[in-house]
């Protein structure tokens, strides 16, 4: 098995290269027509499909090799909040709460007895943050009632907690736990439906299709990694197509945004822009 540096330590044409060998590479000249892949026809055959996730995977861990969760903490206490709080919010709005609030109440047992209008004004800029403070609190209850002060690892204990549900449990099952787990939220949803990974919009049927596709040792990075993608370059929006290493084995290239170069390359975001249209064949 090949292994992988981070981006930053190798030159984005090793990088190009890697994918180039270890994927299905798109350059201008092998760049699709949109509308003409297989899946997007209907002719792709369950092997080919399955062949072309795994692709799509190790495609991905070239483009972001530094995937990971985006919330901050160091326990799972403080995971579990922070992935209850990250509903209808983005990470980043999360990470500038959590500090105040886990220094405020850093275990179980002190949510357990804080107020919860005194919860709702720390999270207040997260929204929805009387429900949100309520469910803290209760949930923090909950784990000093039964199970001792401690976060479970059980999915079913966790989807028992007051606002946990699949999505939260798989993001601490994965990576306060490392157990694998598909983590299955907007952005996940967005590109499997495009990737036609899946053509559900229930998120336990997208999580029953992607795992039927992926080695379960891989579940929860290629999360991570997807998740990525949405947030950089296949926006909800104006996906960045023209612009994106996955062209070649994507159905919906040209379908969800701009395929010319330069308005694809303006679409891109994140700290590593340069080395996304480098491997997109844009720039050499
Ligand atoms: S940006 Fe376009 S080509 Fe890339 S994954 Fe999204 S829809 Fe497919």
């Amino acid at each position: 098995m090949p292994t992988y540096q981070p981006a930053s330590s190798v030159s984005s044409g090793a990088l190009a290269h890697r994918v180039g060998t270890l994927t299905r590479r798109t350059t201008p000249a092998t760049r699709p027509t949109p509308g003409s892949h297989p899946a997007a026809r209907a002719k792709e055959t369950p092997l080919a499909l399955k062949r072309r996730a795994r692709r799509i995977n190790r495609t991905l861990q070239v483009a972001h090799p530094d995937a990971h969760c985006e919330l901050n903490f160091r326990t799972p206490f403080e995971l579990l909040v922070a992935t209850v709080l990250s509903a209808q919010c983005t990470d980043v709005r999360v990470n500038q709460v959590t500090p105040h609030l886990f220094q405020r109440y850093p275990d179980p047992a002190a949510m357990a007895q804080a107020n919860p209008a005194e919860v709702a004004e720390i999270i207040r800029s997260t929204g929805f943050f009387k429900t949100k403070a309520a469910n803290l609190v209760a949930l923090s209850e909950h784990l000093v009632a039964e199970h001792g002060g401690e976060v479970p690892a059980e999915f079913s204990a966790l989807v028992a907690l007051p606002g946990v549900g699949a999505k939260t449990a798989h993001v601490v099952r994965g990576n306060a736990f490392g157990i694998p787990g598909l983590t299955v939220d907007t952005h996940f949803g967005r590109l499997a439906r495009r990737l036609m990974l899946s053509d559900s919009h229930d998120p336990r049927r997208v999580e029953e299709d992607v795992a039927a596709l992926i080695d379960k040792s891989e579940w929860t990075m290629f999360s991570h990694r997807l998740i990525f993608h949405g947030r950089r370059v296949c926006h909800s929006r104006r996906a960045a197509c023209g612009a994106c290493l996955l062209a070649a084995d994507c159905p919906s290239f040209g379908a969800a945004g701009p395929t010319d170069p330069a308005a694809a390359e303006a679409l891109l975001k994140g700290d590593n822009i340069e080395t996304l249209a480098q491997l997109a064949g844009l720039e050499e």
